[in-house]
């Protein structure tokens, strides 16, 4: 059986999960890989880019270089073009993909999240924000994005139909609240985005933040009695679907489940 070369590669990927969760999904669907943690400085990415492609047959590409990968693709797929951003790399042909909406999108569909016809509030319009808007509105849901600085907010509500750009946060109703500001992890663990005067008013707050697993945006979501989601299982789905492209199989949302369950039980 062919064995794949993979890899992850980012400013800093030391304590990246990818590569023990790219290799539990190898190992629980009968594939051979090597998955490697490739941390690049900046100032080494554009004359070290080229080496990925030689030795590798995909690679995910994470923070920062989303952005950078791209004048280096021969092409990009699906999402990675409304996106703008590519977090998988198949090394043959240098196409590039993204998967984290794919990632979202199972996450809150095993949740049971239903968001057709309901309002979403998606706090933060960084890369995540906007593949989280993207696909929520796809699935027919009215999105409102907040952004610290409305720019970012008000160039993705322009890029995508049926989202709107808020200036300012008002406590509302929203069925649900996303968290794609990063506030709660790193240095900013403990703090949440929002208070629980509008936490109180929704039904679903999903953080993609994965570690903590419990961040105080979820902590207080929780403590008002809310189904609160964190970013781990959008995290695997990513990676599920990243392997997929790299095999060059067709996904399996089922599949990708019942592995996130056993993935889950294994690990804790
Ligand atoms: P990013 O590009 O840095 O975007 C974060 C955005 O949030 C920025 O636009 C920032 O605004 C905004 N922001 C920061 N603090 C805010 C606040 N208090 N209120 C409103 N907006 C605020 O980061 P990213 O790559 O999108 O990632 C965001 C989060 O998603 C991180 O926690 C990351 O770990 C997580 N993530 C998880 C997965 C997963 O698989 N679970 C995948 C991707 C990302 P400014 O423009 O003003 O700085």
């Amino acid at each position: 059986m062919q064995t794949l070369k993979l890899a992850v590669i980012g400013r800093d990927v030391t304590k990246s999960l990818s590569p023990e969760i790219h290799a539990f999904i190898a190992k629980h669907t009968g594939k051979k890989i090597t998955y490697d943690k490739l941390s690049v400085p900046e100032t080494r990415f554009e004359d070290t880019v080229e080496k990925f492609f030689e030795e590798y047959d995909g690679f995910n590409v994470t923070i920062p270089y989303k952005l950078s990968i791209i004048p280096h693709l021969e092409k990009v797929e699906g999402d990675a073009k409304a996106f703008g951003a590519v977090n998988t790399v198949r090394a043959r042909g240098r196409v590039g993909y993204n998967t984290d909406g794919l990632g979202f999108s199972l996450m809150l569909k095993n949740a049971g999240v239903q968001v057709c016809g309901k309002r979403a509030l998606v706090l933060g319009a960084g890369g995540a924000g906007r593949s989280a808007a993207k696909k929520l509105s796809e699935e027919g849901a009215e999105v409102y994005i907040y952004n610290r600085s409305s720019d970012k907010a008000k160039a993705v509500a322009g890029e995508f139909d049926g989202v709107t750009a808020l200036e300012k946060l008002e406590n509302i109703e929203y069925y649900l609240i996303v968290n794609a500001t990063g506030v709660g992890m790193h240095e900013t663990e403990g703090i949440s985005p929002v208070d629980n005067g509008l936490l109180k008013l929704c039904t679903v707050a999903a953080d993609l933040i994965y570690e903590p697993k419990k961040s105080k945006f979820l902590e207080l979501a929780e403590q008002c009695g809310k189904q609160t989601i964190n970013g781990e299982a959008m995290l695997f789905y990513q990676a599920y679907f990243a392997q997929k492209i790299f095999f060059g199989e067709s996904a399996d949302a089922a599949q990708a489940k019942e592995l996130f369950a056993k993935y889950r039980e294994e690990k804790f």
